[in-house]
């Protein structure tokens, strides 16, 4: 086995010891079941995932937080339905624990109230595109909402549709002076034309590498991660139930277990269930495309990825596109 020290020279040495001692352990909670959007394709209302009856007392999510603290959660990663429909709840995870918040935008959070709580606005692209899946233009109120925010960033989730078509809606974001990660949508509802062909994926790799060669200071990612998602290969070995790191860790009974995330657990807004992962809990895993997984997949194999120096800065740079993304370190 090579050793760190003899892949990496100063520089990407320094690079590697700044996240090597950041040990994230996250899960992930369904703050409420309530949405006010209802999109095409999303998956927590497809997979019946919201049919739990909701916690409304905020103590006992308090004390469920600080359960969760002393489990060795240091990264609550709040998803819904809309968390920012139950501010309480978000300020009981902000205020006890590190917390990103996943919004459609519409509900400004008050930066008062949550001055560094890193946002991720969910777009899934250009505003004609928008309409036909989530039944309206997000973009342009939560631009409005979010302009200049410097703890903010669009969640970018492109669709076949959208192959071709990226840099307009990366530009929006430029002018809005906000930054964006890039994923994938997975089909979830079988919407006529969203289904991914392999040539759609491949044209839609290049283009994503040609963004973020061009916009560097805006896109948030790396060209082995658009590798990975685009291919669903990494090493050599294909991207499936066997390997996914993002399953909730009570319920995994894979023999032999893969490499995965400690501790990960996704809870459901009843605060008593666990959903199977951190996405759908009814998708066909080999139509999966969540980029948190397949980001996690890659984290979680850093051995296989020191077989070369450039095997080991390609990991290296997707540690640290995950750790700007939450909070880690700086952008
Ligand atoms: S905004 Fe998010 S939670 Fe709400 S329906 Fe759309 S994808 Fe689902
Ligand atoms: S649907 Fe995706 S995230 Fe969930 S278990 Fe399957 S591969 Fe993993």
């Amino acid at each position: 086995m090579k050793t760190i020290s003899s892949l990496l020279d100063k520089q990407w040495h320094d690079r590697y010891k700044r996240i090597s001692t950041l040990n994230i352990r996250s899960s992930i909670y369904d703050v409420t079941n309530r949405c006010n959007l209802r999109c095409k394709g999303c998956f927590f209302f497809s997979s019946g995932e919201h049919q739990v009856e909701e916690e409304t007392d905020i103590k006992k999510w308090e004390d469920f937080i600080d359960a969760e603290k002393e489990r060795g959660v240091n990264l609550a990663i709040l998803i819904g339905g809309e968390p920012t429909l139950c501010m309480d709840r978000v300020e009981s995870f902000y205020r006890r624990l590190p917390s990103y918040c996943a919004t459609n935008g519409l509900i400004k959070l008050d930066r008062k109230r949550f001055p560094d709580l890193m946002v991720g606005i969910s777009l899934w692209g250009g505003g004609e595109d928008e309409k036909i899946l989530r039944g309206r233009d997000t973009f342009a109120i939560s631009s409005k909402n979010y302009a200049g925010d410097p703890y903010t960033y669009y969640l970018y989730t492109i669709t076949p549709k959208q192959v071709g078509k990226i840099e307009p809606v990366i530009k929006q974001i430029v002018d809005v002076g906000l930054k964006v990660h890039l994923q994938l949508l997975s089909n979830d509802e079988s919407v006529d034309g969203f289904s991914w062909q392999p040539s759609e994926l491949k044209d839609l790799r290049s283009e994503m590498d040609g963004v973020l060669d061009r916009y560097p200071r805006t896109v948030i990612s790396s060209k082995y991660y658009h590798e990975v998602i685009t291919t669903g290969m990494m090493m050599g070995r294909n991207f499936c139930w066997n390997e996914c790191p993002s399953v909730t860790e009570s319920l995994d009974n894979r023999k032999p277990q893969p490499r995965r995330l400690i501790r990960f657990a996704r809870w459901a807004a009843d605060l008593k269930t666990v959903h199977r992962c951190c996405t759908s809990a009814t998708r066909d895993c080999s139509t999966c495309k969540d980029g948190a997984a397949h980001m996690s997949w890659i984290m979680v194999n850093k051995r296989e990825h020191m077989k070369s120096t450039k095997d080991l800065q390609n990991w290296i740079e997707v540690y640290e596109m995950f750790a700007k993304l939450y909070s880690f370190i700086p952008w």
